[in-house]
């Protein structure tokens, strides 16, 4: 008996050392940041960016893998499966809580199958159309839809994305159901827009300003409360005819449950010190996104704000329920 307990023990001392070391020794070798979108998009935007200053913070090179598709739920899916090291990362959006809902068998526990690393962003998003759409303005724009219908063509990011929620809670605003054209991700998706095949498509900033004020494309709101300082004429949709309209969206970095706890600290402290970065924080201010502050880029303060927005979305999207593609 008293054999087996001290060998339990050892075993057990052995492991705790093992974790010890490995979180030391934590990385030596290249980190993977899964982005569960097609390249080119914002959340991608958004990953290279701040991995690019995690890998100079961590001394190690830090690679983005992009695994788009259903509406993000195949990249969360492959990170809740990965092994634990921390070697394997999230970065998704509010589509981690949104998903929760609008899934009836997500293959993975959005919550509870993850080691949450930290907050990243708060990003606002804009309803862009092709330029030569003919509303001038948004209450055009609603009247438009209204009477054209399915005839209008709405690009998201599959079911779960920010696109998705966004065109979900315009359409049940309005109470008018468009053609939504599902893509990987919502870089692929504005090729088709610049390009005319489809009209109308609500993103983040990070992903729009750029032709907004190239002006290949045409913005009639904003999804926030407040107007976005990089886009000032830009009106909110509240102020432009949908009272009371908010979609605001946010990113968080996360590793597979069981990550060792030293290792997740190490990885909060590289995207806390990314997102101080000056170059980052010039960057996100042009593509009219902010870094959060440092004390919401921790584990603590993602887990908390998943969980209120899982609480929050959850009735909202069953309300809206009957507008779901
Ligand atoms: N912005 C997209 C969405 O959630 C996803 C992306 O491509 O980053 O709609």
């Amino acid at each position: 008996m008293m054999i087996k307990t001290l060998s339990l023990m050892a075993g057990g001392l052995m492991l705790l050392t093992g974790v010890a070391v490995q979180a030391q020794d934590f990385p030596n070798k290249p980190v993977t940041i899964v982005v569960p979108f097609a390249a080119g998009g914002p959340t991608d935007t958004v990953a290279r960016l701040i991995g690019q200053s995690m890998g100079n913070a961590l001394k190690q090179q830090v690679i983005i893998e992009n695994v788009g598709g259903a509406g993000g739920t195949l990249g969360a899916g492959r990170v809740a499966r990965a092994t634990n090291d921390g070697y394997t990362l999230l970065l998704h959006h509010i589509g981690q809580a949104t998903s929760a809902t609008l899934y009836r068998k997500l293959p993975y526990d959005a919550l509870n199958d993850f080691a949450p690393v930290g907050l990243v962003t708060d990003v606002p998003m804009t309803m862009v159309a092709k330029k030569d759409l003919p509303p001038k303005d948004f209450k055009e724009l609603i009247a438009y839809v209204q009477q054209n219908k399915d005839k209008v063509s709405y690009g998201n990011a599959g079911i779960g994305a920010a696109s998705h929620l966004c065109g979900l809670m315009f359409m049940s605003a309005i109470k008018t159901q468009m053609t939504t054209v599902a893509y990987k991700g919502t870089g692929p998706a504005m090729n088709d827009l610049l390009g005319g095949q489809i009209d109308l498509m609500c993103d983040q900033t990070t992903n729009t300003t750029g032709q907004i004020k190239g002006g290949k494309i045409k913005a009639y709101a904003v999804t926030t409360k407040t107007r976005v300082p990089s886009l000032p004429d830009l009106p909110t949709m509240d102020e432009a005819g949908i009272k009371g309209f908010e979609v605001a969206i946010w990113h968080g970095l996360y590793a597979p449950k069981g990550t060792p706890k030293p290792v997740v600290d190490k990885l909060a402290a590289a995207l806390q010190a990314a997102l101080k970065d000056p170059t980052v924080v010039q960057r996100f201010a042009e593509l009219g996104t902010e870094p959060v502050a440092a004390n919401r880029a921790t584990p603590e303060a993602l887990g908390t704000h998943l969980k209120a927005e899982i609480v929050k979305w959850a009735p909202v999207i069953k309300a809206a329920g009957e507008y779901a593609d």
